[in-house]
C-alpha cells in the first residue's frame, strides 16, 4: 500500500476539502488490512479533514470482464466506461450508468440510480477482501447500501439490447442540473415529496453563504461559485435542514456524505 497526495479542492466534484495523503489500496490483502475510510470518485462527497485515515482504490481495480452470462467489473472503474463497454457489446440495464459520474464502488455503496434505475437492480454480488457476498445478504434501499466493507468488484447479470432511446431519454432527464460544481443531489427526497420543492418552499432556493449556495436552476443543487468553503457547507446545509423543519415539519436526510 502507497501513499498518494490528493488536494481535495480539485479532485472532489463540488471543489471542496484540503490536501492530504491518502492510502492506495493495490490488492485484496491491503483493503484487508486498511482500517479507514474509502472514497471513490468524490463526487458524493465533502471532505473536512478531520478523518485523515483516507483511502482509495488503485488501477488494480480498473477492468471489466465479460465471462458467459456475468459482467465483472473491478469497483475502481468509472460508470462512463462501463456504460461505453455495455454500448459496445450491446448489453441491456446499464443505460442509465452513462450519466452517472463516480466509481462502481461508489454507486454501489450509494445505491447510484436514475428515474427508478438503480445499480443493484442488475447485481449478482460484490466482491470484498474475504470473499463475495450475494445481493440478497447485502441490506439497500434507496441511495443506500449497506456493503460492510471495501467493493472491491461488483458482478451483475446480463442480458442483450442496448438502449439508445432509454439513454437519451435519461440524458434528457438531467438537463435542468446545474453545471456548477456540486456533488449531485444535496438531501435525499423524502417518501412521496422532493428535497428541492422543500428548500424552495423554505426561501433556501438561491440562498448563499460565502461561496456556496442552493441553485436556483435546481434548489437541491448544493453549489460552489468557485471560493466556497467547507465551512460555508456545513453551516448552509444545517440552516436548510432547520428552515426546512420550521417550515414543513420534514428533517432532510443527507444523500452527500461528509467526512
Ligand atoms: C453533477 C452530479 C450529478 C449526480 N447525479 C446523480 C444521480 O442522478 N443519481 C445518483 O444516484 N447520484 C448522482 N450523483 C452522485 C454520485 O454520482 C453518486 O453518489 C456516485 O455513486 C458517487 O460515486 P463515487 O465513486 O464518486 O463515490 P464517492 O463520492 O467517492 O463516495 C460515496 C460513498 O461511497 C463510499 N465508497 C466509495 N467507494 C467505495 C468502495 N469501493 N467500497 C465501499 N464503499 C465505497 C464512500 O465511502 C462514500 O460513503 C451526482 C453527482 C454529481 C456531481
Amino acid at each position: 500500500m502507497h501513499k498518494k497526495t490528493i488536494d481535495f479542492s480539485k479532485y472532489s466534484s463540488i471543489r471542496l476539502g484540503p490536501v492530504m495523503d491518502v492510502s492506495v489500496i493495490e490488492n485484496e490483502a491491503d483493503a484487508k488490512s486498511f482500517d479507514g475510510l474509502i472514497v471513490g470518485g468524490a463526487y458524493n462527497l465533502i471532505v473536512t479533514g478531520k478523518n485523515q485515515n483516507l483511502g482509495i482504490l488503485g488501477e488494480e481495480f480498473e477492468y471489466v470482464r465479460l465471462e458467459e452470462d456475468k459482467l465483472y467489473v473491478g469497483a475502481a472503474m468509472s460508470g462512463g466506461r462501463i456504460f461505453s463497454f455495455a454500448k459496445k457489446n450491446d448489453l441491456a440495464g446499464f443505460e442509465f450508468i452513462g450519466g452517472l459520474p463516480g466509481t462502481i464502488g461508489g454507486m454501489l455503496s450509494m445505491n447510484a440510480g436514475l428515474k427508478g434505475q438503480e445499480i443493484f437492480n442488475n447485481l449478482v454480488a460484490v466482491k470484498f477482501a474475504d470473499g463475495y457476498k450475494q445481493k440478497s445478504e447485502i441490506e439497500h434501499g434507496y441511495r443506500y447500501a449497506k456493503l460492510g466493507g471495501i467493493a472491491l468488484e461488483a458482478v451483475f447479470e446480463i442480458k442483450n439490447g442496448y438502449d439508445e432511446v432509454l439513454y437519451e431519454e435519461l440524458k434528457n432527464a438531467r438537463k435542468n442540473q446545474p453545471k456548477n460544481p456540486s456533488a449531485g443531489s444535496c438531501f435525499k427526497n423524502p417518501l412521496n415529496n422532493f428535497a428541492g420543492k422543500l428548500i424552495e418552499e423554505a426561501g433556501m432556493k438561491g440562498y448563499q453563504i460565502g461561496g456556496m449556495a442552493f441553485s436556483e436552476i435546481h434548489a437541491n443543487f448544493l453549489v460552489n461559485f468557485g471560493n466556497g468553503k467547507v465551512e460555508d457547507a456545513l453551516e448552509i446545509i444545517e440552516l436548510a435542514q432547520k428552515k426546512v423543519l420550521e417550515n414543513s415539519g420534514v428533517k432532510l436526510e443527507l444523500e452527500v456524505k461528509i467526512i
